[in-house]
């Protein structure tokens, strides 16, 4: 059983798109195709300022520069390295703040001890699709004049209180790679507050030109997401509800069965999350191994997904030391959760989990009796 398995739009629908990018022979650069997907997810996620490009981590690094950001920014270890390595490879260097131990995103209590005097920004991660409280965030941002970029690459159909998340911030970037809930094959977005920034980020992602004039009014690069990358989007888009639903499902049953066994993430009562990951912790490190070998050992694939702490890593040690991200990235795993699985197979995998904690308890137990 794997981990996560991308999702095939009908193959005749992708084909019927395909065929109309061959009869107009018109590849990228803005194509009809690229404004239509634009438009339909400004619509399906109920949001404005958005612009579509080649790949999440590219959208990270178009917020930042649309923002003007530079110096350093506070951002969290507990995430994929693309939260820090985006800003790093810009020469903005991280600093790191700790998480909530409960909700494992960026504790907004610690953001304030983590910005240093070269901060211009602050980059929250929603970790596996979970909602920062946007609130305290903003308030930390407006005490000390700094722009808020949300990594919300795991955010395509999170809602709180009935809304997307996707407007909070100055800007905030989505990820639509093959393994996300939504994907393009490879793509993303980023969905900007004000809409003079959104107008440059469009022109910034080619090369600066100002489409009108031709003429080159801001510094830019080739961020551009392709007729192809659209047309995946588009035939993907239209069985959105579908997938959201059933990886929500998913979620639920698995939650339902392992809840009073291993922690679960916090999610706040108003949220409805995204479905796009099942993380949970153990009691401690060795039994987060044990259980994911002993998965492995009856081909159940499981990720260390974030793991290890990016506060521990060659690359990024030097931006801080978080206790509880540690921690927590020493005993979580991702389940199994994509559209191929069945609620039967969740059962299974529930089973397993089950029994190895079975199995790791009373291996403890008659190691504390020869004790
Ligand atoms: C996937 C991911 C990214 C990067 O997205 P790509 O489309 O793979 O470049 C950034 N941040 C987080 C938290 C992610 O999970």
């Amino acid at each position: 059983m794997e981990v996560t398995s991308p999702y095939l739009p009908s193959l005749q629908k992708y084909l019927g798109y395909l065929e109309g990018i061959y009869a107009r022979c018109r590849l990228t650069n803005n194509g009809p195709l690229v404004v239509q997907l634009t438009e339909r997810l400004e619509d399906y996620l109920d949001i404005r300022n958005l612009v579509l490009v080649n790949n999440g981590s590219a959208a990270l690094d178009l917020a930042y520069h649309a923002l003007d950001i530079s110096g350093s920014v506070v951002t969290t270890p507990f995430s994929f390295v693309a939260s820090s390595s985006v800003p790093a490879w810009g020469r903005i260097e991280p600093s790191y703040a700790d998480i909530d131990p409960a909700t494992w995103n960026i504790d907004p209590e610690r953001i304030e001890a983590a910005i240093r005097p070269d901060t211009t920004a602050i980059s929250p991660v929603h970790v596996y699709g979970n909602p920062v409280d946007d609130a305290r965030v903003a308030a930390v941002a407006q005490r000390h004049g700094l722009r808020v970029i949300y990594d919300a690459a795991h955010c395509f159909g999170t809602r709180r209180a009935g809304r997307s998340i996707l407007d909070q911030g100055d800007a905030s970037a989505i990820s639509f790679h093959a393994t996300k809930t939504f994907h393009t094959v490879e793509g993303g977005a980023v969905c900007f507050r004000d809409s003079a920034v959104c107008e440059r980020a469009r022109r910034m992602i080619n090369f600066g030109f100002d489409e009108a004039t031709g003429l080159i009014v801001d510094p830019g690069s080739n961020f551009k997401m392709s007729e192809m990358h659209a047309a995946m989007g588009l035939a993907v888009l239209d069985d959105a509800d579908y997938i959201l639903d059933y990886r929500r499902e998913l979620v639920a049953s698995y939650r339902r069965r392992l809840g009073d066994h291993v922690q679960l993430q916090h999610i706040d009562a108003d949220v409805t999350n995204g479905g796009g990951y099942m993380p949970i912790a153990f009691a401690d490190k060795s039994t987060c191994e044990r259980v994911h070998r002993r998965l492995e050992s009856l081909g159940i694939t499981t990720r260390r997904y974030f793991h290890p702490s990016l506060d521990t890593t060659s690359q990024y040690a030097r931006f801080g030391e978080t206790r509880h991200s540690r921690d927590v990235a020493d005993r979580v795993i991702c389940l199994p959760l994509h559209t191929k699985l069945s609620l039967a197979d969740v059962g299974v995998v529930c089973d397993a989990v089950l029994t190895s904690l079975r199995e790791a308890s009373s291996l403890a137990a008659a190691v504390a009796d020869i004790a």
